[in-house]
């Protein structure tokens, strides 16, 4: 994403990643060796290199955060009609890939403090619906940590036990991030993570399936790569996918990687900056530092309207676009979609909360290229356009 994008100079973008560690050496490495399909050595690295940050066993590189996602729901083996718990506020990628496989995303709505799934909710769901209702076909919860607070996993992974559920952590936002001193992306069955320019570590496009098993680990790289077999190549027992990632993307993540500590730690400081200049504005909810479980890691710094404020998060948006500050609007909560409506989904559900944040929600910049001269301009915007 560069300035042009928003309408020329003096526009701060919304993100703009930072590449001058060794990503132009390493990809200058790919190219003299020739070594640029998925073949390469880096690719191999990169899945070693994310499986030691988040201490899993196995990594498998593909070409998104969304592939690794319809990877990690096409080992579930779902039936038609089979269910995966996940929340209301989410991006697409998650329900699209239940809905892929005939499945029935089956939607909890957010906490309006971390903004992530409500434990509560969840739960009550669980238990009306399996213990009282006899409901067999929920078959797993997807997890998503959201902007920057990660899900308080325990009562996740005590619910997924009691009651027979697979986990799947969607870690997209949460390079780097830990709960209660473990790695984001070590939790359930599978955990996934995008490389998109705006999280904490990108390969351009890019994503990653891992997890501990060996045997699902073998699922998913068959899956990655058309299902072809070991003896006779062009001969398939499964349909499987190319979402497989180059070496030049790859080279990319272990140069970014290089410098993952530097990144938390900056990103982490971006949202203490920004909480201190704009705690005392009186029409903003921001999300907490901390909670009693996690320091937050500032995906991206979110903001919410207050009631007292008369418009909505695009009024804002709109207002601060003006003042040469990019924003980006929150999700859509996934009963809200057009697509899912059309398919007869979610007829009549309603999640307040979910519904709210992505009315009165979005965020401003807070990539890591950005500077603190950048943060002051935004903060003084924000004073400007937003008033009670
Ligand atoms: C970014 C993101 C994805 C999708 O990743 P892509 O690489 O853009 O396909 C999935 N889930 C969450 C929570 C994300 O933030």
């Amino acid at each position: 994403m560069t300035a042009a994008d928003f309408g020329g100079l003096g526009v701060i973008p919304v993100n703009e990643p930072l590449l001058d560690g060794n990503e132009k050496k390493y990809l200058t490495e790919c190219i003299e060796t020739g070594w640029i399909s998925s073949e390469g050595p880096f690719v191999a690295r990169f899945e070693k290199e994310m499986a030691a940050l988040t201490g899993r066993r196995h990594g498998i590189a593909v070409c998104n955060g969304t592939a690794a996602l319809e990877v990690a729901l096409s080992t579930l083996d779902l039936k038609p009609g089979d269910e995966v718990v996940m929340p209301a506020f989410t991006i697409l990628s998650c329900a699209a890939a239940v809905v892929r496989r005939g499945g029935v995303p089956v939607l909890v709505d957010s906490d309006p403090v971390t903004w992530n799934f409500d434990l509560e909710k969840l739960e009550a769901k669980l238990k009306n619906e399996i213990g009282c209702n006899n409901n067999r076909r929920i078959k797993a919860i997807m997890v998503v940590h959201i902007y920057g607070l990660p899900v308080d996993m325990d009562p996740v992974l005590e619910l997924a036990s009691r009651y027979g559920l697979k986990v799947i952590e969607d870690a997209a936002q949460m390079h780097g991030q830990q709960y209660k001193g473990r790695a984001c992306g070590s939790f359930g069955d599978l955990s996934t993570f995008s490389f998109y320019p705006n999280k904490h570590i990108t390969t351009g496009e890019g994503g990653m399936v891992l997890t501990d098993d060996d045997a699902l680990a073998e699922r998913c790289r068959s899956l990655r790569n058309l299902c072809f077999q070991a003896k006779k190549r062009f001969v398939h027992e499964d349909l499987g996918f190319n979402y497989r990632m180059t070496n030049m993307q790859a080279a990319l993540g272990v140069a970014q990687l290089e410098r993952i500590d530097e990144f938390v730690a900056r990103k982490r400081q971006m949202g203490r900056r920004y909480t201190e200049m704009l705690a005392g504005h009186e029409g903003l909810t921001l999300m907490p530092l901390r909670t009693d479980y996690a320091e937050n890691i500032y995906w991206v710094y979110g903001v919410v309207l207050k009631d007292g404020i008369p418009f909505d998060g695009e009024e804002a948006m709109r207002r601060l676009g003006k003042e040469g500050v990019g924003t980006r609007p929150f999700f859509w909560p996934m009963h809200e979609q057009p697509v899912f409506r059309k398919m007869g989904l979610f007829k009549d559900e309603r999640f307040p909360i979910a519904e709210w944040l992505a009315r009165r929600g979005f965020y401003i910049p807070s990539g890591l290229a950005l500077t603190d001269e950048q943060m002051d301009v935004v903060v003084e915007a924000m004073e400007k356009v937003i008033s009670i």
